[in-house]
Parts: structure tokens; C-alpha cells; sequence
């Protein structure tokens, strides 16, 4: 892709809030693709996991017959951002899932779901991350997931002040706990679209589709 043609952007399209994350990707400039089948990936410069619920896209994933593509495309280097129930997907760990369940990999980190308690189930607050310009960002937790393991390749991009790692990247995947496209602030999008477009990264094929 030449950096300065439209990058299209999938979004993982089973389950999860995918309409913001379309709206705030045409706004900026991209081109999006709804995934739900293996063929769908082909063609793509970057891939956005949404929030939702992880053990349920889990499922569907499996239904789809996504799985092993979407492990495939991310192990080949398809720039990917998850976000809450995504960075969920991208872990290689976790912790409290549900009997059997899996994730894609992409990120070496272990992630505890559902780690904050019934109590603060759901916050908005203001995160500094790496990179973004300006303000911190105001984000969403919702059920939100935790970093409790990071590992020595991976680098943190987002952390609560009481140290709590909430966001991570590893080469061409990012994933954060939070929810940026439910308050409106669009930078980490930004970011991750920069990423798309430097890299010039486009998913020519795949063996499992
Ligand atoms: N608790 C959810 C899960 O386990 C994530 C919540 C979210 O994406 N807002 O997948």
C-alpha cells in the first residue's frame, strides 16, 4: 500500500460494539471491511478486535471457521488493535477465562479478565499513552481486562496511576483495555491508522482460507 492511498481496515464483525469502531475509521480517512469469514481477511492492511465479550467471539470465531486465519494473519504481520474484550483475543495468557477457552496470540502477555471487580465494573477516566499528543486520552473500562504479565519483547503503552498495565504493543499489534472509540477521542485510532499506512502492509493471501 502506498502511504498515501486509503488503508483498508477489518473489523472483526461477530460480536462487540463494531459500529464505533467503523465510524471512527471512516472518519478517518479508511476504508472498512466487516470480517466474519476467513476470505473476508484477504486484502487487508490492518484489523481492529472490538470490546464485546471475549469468551462469546471465542465461540463464534470457532463457529466461523476463523480462528486458525485470523492466528495466521496476525502471525504474518496484519497490524491489529484490540481493544478490551480484543486485547483479550491478542493475549497469549489468560487468566479467568471460561472452561476452554481460547485466544489468537499476537501479544506476549497474560490478561485477567473481568479483573476489576463488580464494584468498578464500569469507569470512564483520562489514560496518558504512548505516543498520543496532547491531553490524556478519556476512555471507557467496561468489565474491563488487566496486563499481568508482560513479556521482555513487549512494550507498555498505558497504566493506571496505581501502576496496572493497560496497554501494550508487540511489532504490528497493540492492544488496550479500555474503550477510546466509546468517549469520541479518536487519537489511538490515529496512531494505529499512522501504523497501517507506514508500514505499508497488505494481506495478500492465506493458507487457511
Ligand atoms: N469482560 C469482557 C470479556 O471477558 C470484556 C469487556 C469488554 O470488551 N468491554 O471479554
Amino acid at each position: 500500500m502506498a502511504g498515501n492511498t486509503t488503508p483498508l481496515i477489518g473489523v472483526l464483525a461477530l460480536q462487540g460494539d463494531v459500529r464505533e469502531h467503523r465510524q471512527m475509521l471512516e472518519e478517518l480517512g479508511c476504508h472498512v471491511r466487516e470480517v466474519r469469514l476467513p476470505s473476508h481477511l484477504v486484502g487487508l492492511n490492518g484489523l481492529v478486535l472490538p470490546g464485546g465479550e471475549s469468551s462469546v467471539m471465542d465461540k463464534l470465531m470457532r463457529i466461523f471457521g476463523i480462528s486458525a486465519s485470523l492466528r495466521e494473519a496476525i502471525a504474518a504481520g496484519l497490524p491489529v488493535l484490540g481493544t478490551c474484550a480484543g486485547l483479550i483475543l491478542l493475549a497469549k495468557e489468560l487468566e479467568d477465562g471460561i472452561s476452554g477457552q481460547e485466544t489468537l496470540g499476537g501479544l506476549d502477555v497474560t490478561v485477567r479478565r473481568n479483573a476489576f471487580g463488580s464494584q468498578v465494573d464500569s469507569h470512564e477516566t483520562d489514560v496518558t499513552i504512548v505516543g498520543v499528543q496532547g491531553p490524556p486520552v478519556h476512555v471507557a473500562f467496561i468489565r474491563a481486562p488487566l496486563v499481568t504479565r508482560v513479556g521482555p519483547d513487549v512494550e507498555v503503552i498505558a497504566t493506571l496511576p496505581g501502576g496496572e498495565v493497560v496497554g501494550v504493543r508487540q511489532g504490528a499489534a497493540m492492544g488496550v483495555a479500555f474503550h477510546p472509540e466509546i468517549t469520541g477521542d479518536d487519537r489511538l485510532h490515529r496512531i494505529f491508522v499512522e501504523s497501517v499506512r507506514s508500514s505499508g502492509f497488505r494481506l495478500a493471501s492465506l493458507q487457511t482460507a
